[in-house]
């Protein structure tokens, strides 16, 4: 069965559900296809959104959710596997994992990113609780104790490591980064120096882990305790819907888009983590909203001209 709506919407996280609110009360006809886990999912509670801050990420999109459906939006909890361009003024088509097929005069891509982890063992056990990579969501509810940063020869990862490893003093004065094999230049020592940052060379073997992170044993057996370890995850996209619909995307993976989330394709946005990895969540639910507001907008231009075009 075919299905058309004004805007189907991928992904209902924070980017997402945004943008069904400001476009379901636009009164537009809207999809939100929820497949999977918001990225934050591991984590107790969210922090850093005004008036939300401590509550738990679920909450947040559960009390959306409800919102967007007081207006009329359609929450699907299903999965986009196949996005085109149609042939005709429908716009677009997007299948679903459960069979359906829905047809979408434009289309919001707000579906997140994926966190690689470092391979070291008791990382991926402990993300989200003692094994976090944001000191602004995670860096308070652990300040004052003795906290780690690991390292990496990635040349990304590295860099970023030394980022948290300077931000992390403005939490605990007790930061340790752990090199793990990356080699710091002589002005990266010198500014860990200047911040009261130790740093311990050599490989890291694992995280000790005994109900809670105890430490850090490095492979010639050295172990430090640590209450809290901070690391550098890969960010990659979840572009795959992106792709089909053959947006641009720059060098390093990430699609091209303008300041409203507008793609190169006509018709297409991308909000949140998908486009922008540094955005947290109150930053992903506004590029939902502004990603909302340009959708209306380019609604109502393109009505408007055909009913200009009839007229003359
Ligand atoms: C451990 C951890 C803790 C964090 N803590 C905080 C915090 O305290 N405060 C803060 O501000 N930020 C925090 N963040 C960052 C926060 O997770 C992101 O800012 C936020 O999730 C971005 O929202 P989003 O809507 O772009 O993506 P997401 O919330 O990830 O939502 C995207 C949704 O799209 C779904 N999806 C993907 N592909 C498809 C598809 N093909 N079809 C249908 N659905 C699909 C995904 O399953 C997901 O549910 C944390 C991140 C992590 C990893």
């Amino acid at each position: 069965m075919n299905e058309t709506y004004d805007v189907v919407i991928v992904g209902g996280g924070a980017a997402g559900l945004s943008a069904a609110l400001v476009l379901t009360r636009a009164r537009r006809r809207v999809a939100v296809i929820r497949g999977g886990a918001p990225r934050n999912a591991p984590a107790q509670h969210m922090h850093g959104f005004l008036s939300r801050d401590g509550m738990p990420p679920l909450d947040l999109l559960t009390t959306g959710a409800a919102e967007v459906a007081g207006y009329g939006g359609e929450l699907v909890d299903d999965e986009v596997i196949g996005a085109e361009s149609a042939a005709d003024a429908a716009g677009f088509t997007l299948r679903l994992a459960g069979g359906r097929v829905l047809r979408a005069r434009r289309v919001l891509v707000a579906t997140g990113l994926r966190d690689v982890l470092p391979e070291v063992p008791g990382v991926r056990e402990r993300w989200g609780v003692d094994v976090l990579h944001c000191p602004y969501c995670h860096g308070y509810e652990v300040r004052d104790r003795p906290i780690a940063v690991l390292g990496g020869t990635d040349a990304g990862a590295r860099a970023r490591a030394v980022h948290v490893a300077l931000l992390l003093p403005q939490w605990s004065a007790d930061v340790i980064l752990f090199g793990n094999d990356m080699t710091l230049s002589a002005d990266e020592r010198d500014r860990l120096d200047a911040r009261g940052v130790r740093v311990i060379e050599g490989a890291v073997a694992r995280l000790v882990v005994d109900g809670a992170l105890r430490g850090v044993e490095l492979a010639d057996g050295r172990a430090v305790g640590r209450e809290a370890i901070f690391v550098t995850p890969e960010f990659v996209p979840n572009s795959a819907v992106l792709s089909e619909l053959g947006c641009d995307f720059d060098e390093a993976g990430w699609v091209r888009a303008d300041r409203s989330g507008h793609t190169s394709v006509p018709g297409v946005w991308a909000a949140g983590n998908v486009v922008d990895p540094a955005a947290q969540v109150i930053v992903a639910a506004g590029a939902g909203s502004a990603a909302a507001m340009a959708i209306n907008g380019d609604l109502v231009l393109a009505d408007t001209q055909v009913r200009v075009g009839a007229r003359n």
